[in-house]
């Protein structure tokens, strides 16, 4: 079956990463937004990266086609999971030409497997929205800061009636997992979100882990709630205004992007074993 559509919807229109980038370094997020097509290194593919993405796209289908057949549509609208993979790799590889997306393409089909094995017979969720963009508008003195993200899934736990909201996350290990991601940004916008869409029915954010062993080919899966940062959900809403506010600073002086300040620190300018995708720039200066 290689029939029906591909979710393959890439990122939200402002989301985490967009204010994250800018917090991160603000020439980094002015290279990015305000002149795109300055020469950025090409990003380098890597297995974490190739499995997390197809493994995403394989779950993305498994619930899609879930939701359809609950609503009484028909599932094959979407293709299948294996079907998605195989599209994916196929579509990335053409793209890229780097093998590195059809080396995972079966590997990844096989982690769907597994995962359906595991959780197939798992009722208790209505699925209501799958990689499908929400927003919220944040007030800031008389203005609006329109703040997005695209879950990975929406599910409305039948047993307990709440809505929560599901990462899938692909880890090298399941352990180490929930408590480094409760102040994460993308994990505090999604309790934001979600309060202001659902308010008192919502019940929280979910991790749906997979983990691969690369050397065993060993697949294991668990879920797990991310712990609540009452502090940290109040607060988020003011970093995101203070970051419009800054954003908003530094495009009145005109500087070109290169010229805004950067980091210069080795957590921002050398990140996952790799340099900034900005670091020529940042040497020797822009050349176009
Ligand atoms: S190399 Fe460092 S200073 Fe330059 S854009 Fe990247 S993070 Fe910013």
């Amino acid at each position: 079956m290689t029939g029906g559509k591909l979710i393959d919807r890439g990122p939200s229109r402002k989301g985490w990463h967009w204010h994250q980038t800018f917090m991160v370094c603000p020439r980094l997020w002015a290279l990015h937004y305000l002149e795109p097509d300055k020469e950025k290194e090409p990003r380098k593919m890597s297995d974490p990266l190739v499995r997390g993405t197809l493994v995403h796209c394989g779950l993305a289908h498994v619930y899609k086609r879930i939701q359809l057949k609950a609503q009484g549509r028909e599932a094959d609208e979407y293709m299948r999971p294996y079907s998605a993979i195989r599209a994916l790799a196929k579509k990335e590889t053409a793209a890229s030409g780097d093998p590195i997306w059809e080396d995972w393409s079966e590997r990844c089909q096989s982690i769907i497997t597994h995962y359906n094995v595991t959780w197939g017979d798992d009722t208790d969720w209505e699925i209501l929205n799958v990689e499908d963009e929400i927003e919220v508008y944040i007030e800031d003195a008389g203005r609006k800061h329109l703040y997005t993200q695209r879950p990975d899934l929406v599910a409305r736990r039948r047993s307990d009636g709440k809505v929560y909201i599901w990462d899938h996350k692909c880890v090298a290990t399941l352990h180490r997992s929930g408590a480094r991601r409760q102040l994460s940004g993308q994990f505090l916008g999604y309790r934001v979100l979600g309060q202001s869409i659902w308010g008192e029915e919502f019940g929280g954010v979910m991790l749906n882990l997979v983990s691969f062993d690369n050397k065993t080919g060993k697949v294991s899966t668990r879920r797990e709630y991310v712990k609540a940062a009452p502090f940290g959900d109040q607060q988020f809403t003011r970093t995101i205004k203070w970051a419009n506010r800054a954003i908003e600073m530094f495009k009145k002086t005109g500087l070109p992007a290169a010229e805004w300040p950067g980091a210069h620190t080795e957590y921002s300018c050398w990140r996952y074993n790799s340099p900034c995708e900005m670091a020529h720039i940042c040497n020797y200066g822009p050349t176009l």
